[in-house]
């Protein structure tokens, strides 16, 4: 059963916010533009890992997708997957290589891609490794069961050439393809047989890991050093996706394609609220969203229907 599922973090969606609002000619845009295309290509990693999940069983495994867990000294550490049996836990890192791997056992990594050029890459192994060992201290800070717990690094693309480095040092066992993770759980189901806690054990604690899980809280226009005034303000046509929109009674054009729309200015708030915050007063509104009159401004607002604090002329809106 799936505890927690795969979905989109919230600092992708800030990061698409972010590139859709910084300039082609901002000198932060390739770095922007880079860090969101290598999240984008971790997150199709972890969902080429669906497929061989769902084959399993439902009732025998707990399935919590990039829980984000807080050491006793205040730091986190993420994993991609976490499977929770009765008898192990299984941390699943996944890498969406492709081309050929060079596998140095604990150290290097070198990736050879189409072109031929070689590109050396953090080898996962030893990084899963130290989340082993985090997750291991995590569960006695809270006096949870000792559950043995296993790893695989699972490289997503089957065509992917997984080869050692030196012929005398082999590729970690734990390095495997996707198409055959299914084939390793039974593997290791074969090889754990005494159960460790009984079901309600298992979902129980499941349970507790998905609520313990924390969503990071980061500022990207702070961290990729954009200031709010540089952002592209306005409403973006949710059809050819230029912008600004104009809005008339009530209603949002696109003087580009033509397009009409009521709701336009939603994902916008979304993207001030992802990129800025979630308060908005309505001169700040009418400022992002480029609508002039204060009543036309407040009527968006109100029938967004969100919540504010505040009276009459200094209200703030939560988004
Ligand atoms: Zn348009």
């Amino acid at each position: 059963m799936i505890l927690k599922p795969l979905m989109k973090s919230r600092y992708i969606h800030q990061l698409e916010a972010l590139d859709r609002r910084v300039s082609e000619h901002h000198p932060q845009k390739t770095r922007i533009e880079n860090k969101l295309k290598n999240k984008l290509t971790g997150f199709r990693g972890e969902q080429a890992l669906t497929f061989p999940l769902n084959l399993l069983p439902e009732p025998d495994y707990a399935i919590i997708h990039n829980p984000r867990l807080e050491d006793s000294n205040g730091n986190c550490f993420e994993i991609d997957v976490l499977l929770l049996t009765k008898y192990y836990i299984l941390l699943l890192e996944s890498k969406n290589w492709y081309g050929t791997l060079l596998f140095d056992e604990d150290k290097q990594v070198i990736r050879i891609g189409d072109t031929g050029i070689e590109e050396g890459l953090p080898n996962p192994v030893p990084q899963v490794k130290l989340q082993r060992y985090r997750l291991k201290k995590w569960l006695s800070q809270y006096n949870l069961p000792q559950i043995p717990i296993l790893y695989f690094v699972v490289i997503s693309f089957p065509s992917t050439i997984i080869k050692p480095m030196y012929q005398h040092r082999p590729i970690p066992e734990e390095v495997i393809h996707s198409n055959l993770l299914y084939h390793h759980i039974q593997r290791l189901n074969n090889q754990y047989k005494t159960p460790v806690v009984d079901k309600k054990g298992m979902n129980s604690l499941g349970e507790f890991i998905v609520q313990k899980h924390t969503e990071p809280d980061i500022n990207v226009l702070k961290k990729f050093g954009v200031e709010k005034s540089e952002l592209i303000r306005g409403v973006f046509c949710p059809s050819c996706e230029s912008g600004p929109m104009t809005l008339n009674l009530g209603i949002w054009h696109c003087s580009l394609c033509n397009h009409y729309s009521k709701n336009a200015h939603l994902a916008a708030l979304a993207d001030h609220k992802l990129l800025i915050g979630d308060k908005i007063t309505n001169r700040e509104a009418r400022d992002f969203l480029m609508v002039k009159s204060p009543d036309k401004t407040k009527r968006l607002l109100t029938r967004g229907d969100y919540r504010f604090i505040g009276n009459r002329s200094r209200r703030t809106y939560i988004l």
